[in-house]
């Protein structure tokens, strides 16, 4: 069996820094006299349980409404929340450490930008992602979602239409779509909000998969971006999504076959190592931090 790896794998440079600004608050108190204040997400910083949990165990808590707490600091996602909620926190005494990815945080003021100019946004994405939700937010409430090119004949076609997307949509839809847009409407902006680190993995998954007998996608059931690698590489071969290593099964494996290994932008290392040590090296991944697995 020949193990074939993705470039890239493990965190995309959004959620590395989400990590690195929790990691950088200190969750105990220590000897040089730093007093530590009760750490908390409002929604899992990222989109893989797994690395949560670890945060968790360093102190970094998830809380599910602004309600559960009065005091401490609290991290925004790095997929963003929704305006109003922001506004909500500026009221509290809550120390507020925003790590919403930078390529999120343009797609929120085009979405703003856009709305302020009269354009309809058109907000090409999954509508129930928290990211759009928060794109929504950004154009007043006032934007269309579009998951599929069908949903494009529900748009008002009166006005004109600025276009942006979550930032982990998958190309081809996104392609698909505009080219609907344009027959429908004349006048129209279009924003390709998607983000590179994306739309590179997805490009390089499927060169993967056309090489590959076997697809093997280490992330989170939740983590969207982990979730279109899959849809991507499994129009080309056997694609399995998997989170832990627990999930592999022998009987997938051939002795002789080629197995690709990708991963979403959520995964950590040590999770992509814990999945692979026993099949493979590969040379570009960090250290299994002890006890892992
Ligand atoms: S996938 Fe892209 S937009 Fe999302 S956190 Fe990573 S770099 Fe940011």
């Amino acid at each position: 069996m020949r193990l074939i790896f993705a470039k890239k794998l493990g965190f995309c440079s959004g959620v590395r820094r989400a990590i690195s600004l929790a990691q950088s608050i200190p969750t105990r108190d220590n000897k040089k006299g730093t007093v530590a204040t009760p750490v908390y997400t409002l929604g899992p910083l990222i989109h893989n349980p797994q690395e949560v949990k670890r945060l968790e165990r360093l102190g970094v808590k998830v809380i599910s409404s602004l309600n559960q707490i009065k005091t401490g600091t609290l991290i925004v996602p790095s997929h963003g929340l929704p305006q109003s909620i922001l506004k909500k926190i500026e009221k509290t005494r809550l120390k507020l450490i925003d790590a919403t990815c930078p390529f999120v945080k343009r797609a929120q003021l085009l979405a703003k930008s856009l709305h302020e100019k009269g354009y309809h946004v058109v907000i090409v994405g999954q509508k129930s992602h928290p990211e759009v939700i928060s794109l929504l937010s950004f154009a007043n409430g006032e934007a269309s979602v579009v998951e599929t090119p069908g949903d494009v004949e529900k748009i008002n076609a009166s006005k004109k239409t600025g276009v942006i997307s979550q930032t982990t949509q998958s190309v081809e839809s996104f392609e698909k779509i505009v080219r609907r847009l344009k027959i429908k409407n004349k006048r129209f902006k279009i924003h390709n909000t998607i983000c590179k680190e994306t739309s590179q993995r997805q490009k390089e998954a499927k060169g993967l998969a056309e090489k590959a007998d076997l697809m093997i996608v280490i992330g989170g059931k939740n983590s969207a971006n982990t979730t279109r690698l899959y849809n991507i590489c499994k129009k080309v071969t056997r694609t399995y999504h998997i989170e832990l290593p627990e999930e592999l099964r022998p009987g997938w494996f051939n002795k002789k076959g080629v197995v690709g290994i990708t991963s979403g932008t959520s995964t950590p290392d040590w999770i992509i190592k814990s999945v692979i040590k026993n099949l493979g090296n590969p040379p570009h991944l960090n250290p299994l931090p002890k006890g892992e697995c």
